[in-house]
């Protein structure tokens, strides 16, 4: 921990693995934070968990910065060193594996919740002071402060307020900070599904006419965990279907490429939405994470796109807090997230439908995609995390 000279008290709210992760960063600078929370601690059990991220380099790294990518049980972790995409409706394909930019993996498949109850245990042991089962019920901005107030009627008075609560963040809605929206329309449903041969630390992705299904590796061989983005519709027909006819429609998506599956868990759906901050800054309070921005998860990069705001704002207070340097880290990061939601809407929009024309120029873009060195090269870079 180092010695500040003049060391900040900083709020942040929020402990998911956004907040959870500035948290600790900031306190490892030496500044005295508060880590408030309206939960509890993530609990996990045997079980692979529902919900998980593919994280890329640059997220992992901060982790091992943070304290916490060391205690992660290594059998919750899939590595992954390959990638497959290809679409169902064409013949268009491209594959690449971690050795073609030598790299030892493309990055990993963690479960949320295990890392978030680790990232917690690591801010405790840091010496943030964790606030959990209350929620932040109001603010406002006072001199150069701001007042917290907590549901149980608890203030605190802080040097900065970071909002890392979320897609939905009240802090944001009560900073009345403006937001640019749109529906995708998609639902994604998630699953953990058992395969018949092992997933090879392979991360596939298949677009269906009515959206993309991916195909996770966990830790075990034979799990992988899915994420199926499917148009509302569709996605109200697969989540009222009994498990035989989501299996069997799952296992015709699958081209066959893992063998016969098994559902090995409960089926949860979550409403796709993309939106963005057009502020990211009001005085001394920021937000972060989700609450900034929220993209579509088939390129599975939101939590990518926050850790990246995580690592340029660390850099931030490391080297000097002041408005003009929290407006650089708004510009460089809200040209990154802004970056992203394009990429996605562009995928989106080329993979979903069927129109002849549209097929037969998503399988020549593929297949060019898998033969020209520098296109396959700028997927991976983006797989890696190096575009974040
Ligand atoms: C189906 C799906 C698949 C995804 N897959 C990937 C992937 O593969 N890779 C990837 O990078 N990203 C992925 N994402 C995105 C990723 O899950 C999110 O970007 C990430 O979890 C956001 O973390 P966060 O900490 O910003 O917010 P959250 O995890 O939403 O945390 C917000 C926290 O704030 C708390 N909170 C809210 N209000 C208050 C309050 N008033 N007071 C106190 N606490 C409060 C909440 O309880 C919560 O714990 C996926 C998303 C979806 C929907």
């Amino acid at each position: 921990m180092k010695q500040l000279n003049r060391a900040l008290n900083i709020a942040v709210i929020g402990g998911g693995m956004i907040g959870l992760s500035t948290a600790i960063g900031l306190r490892q600078q030496g500044h005295h934070v508060y880590l408030i929370e309206r939960g509890q601690q993530p609990q996990y059990s045997d079980e692979p968990e529902l919900r998980v991220s593919a994280l890329a380099h640059h997220s992992r790294d901060l982790l091992k910065q943070l304290g916490a990518w060391q205690q992660l049980p290594v059998e919750r972790l899939g590595p992954y060193t390959g990638m497959h995409v290809w679409d169902q409706d064409s013949f268009g394909s491209i594959e690449f594996t971690a050795a073609e930019v030598a790299a030892d993996d493309l990055g990993a498949i963690v479960e949320n919740k295990v890392l978030e109850h680790v990232l917690w245990q690591q801010a405790l042991t840091v010496g943030v002071q964790v606030i959990a089962g209350e929620a932040v019920v109001a603010h406002h901005h006072q001199d150069n402060q701001l007042v917290i107030t907590l549901a149980g009627q608890r203030h605190l008075t802080v040097d900065y307020m970071i909002a890392a609560d979320g897609a939905a963040s009240p802090t944001r809605a009560r900073e009345k900070l403006p937001l640019t929206y749109w529906n995708y329309e998609q639902t994604g449903i998630v699953a953990v599904v058992r395969t018949e041969h092992p997933h090879q630390g392979i991360a596939r992705q298949v677009f269906l006419p009515t959206g993309p299904i991916a195909w996770l590796p966990l830790g075990d061989a034979q799990l992988v965990s899915i994420v199926w983005s499917a148009d509302d519709a569709k996605a109200q027909e697969l989540l009222a279907a009994d498990e035989r006819s989501f299996m069997n429609q799952l296992q015709a998506a699958s081209d066959q490429c893992l063998g016969r599956l098994e559902l090995a868990s409960q089926r949860a759906a979550f409403p796709l939405k993309m939106q963005y901050a057009q502020r990211w800054v009001s005085g001394r309070l920021l937000v972060i994470g989700d609450a900034a921005h929220a993209i579509h998860p088939l390129a599975g990069q939101g939590a990518n796109l926050g850790f990246g705001d995580v690592i340029a704002l660390l850099r931030v207070f490391e080297a000097g807090v002041n408005p003009r340097t929290l407006r650089a880290w708004e510009r460089q990061r809200k040209a990154a997230a802004v970056t992203m939601i394009g990429a996605m809407e562009g995928f989106k929009r080329g993979f979903s439908g069927s129109h002849p024309v549209l097929k037969l120029i998503r399988g020549f873009g593929l297949r060019m995609g898998d033969r020209i060195p520098p296109l396959k090269r700028f997927l991976i870079q983006t797989a890696l995390g190096e575009t974040h």
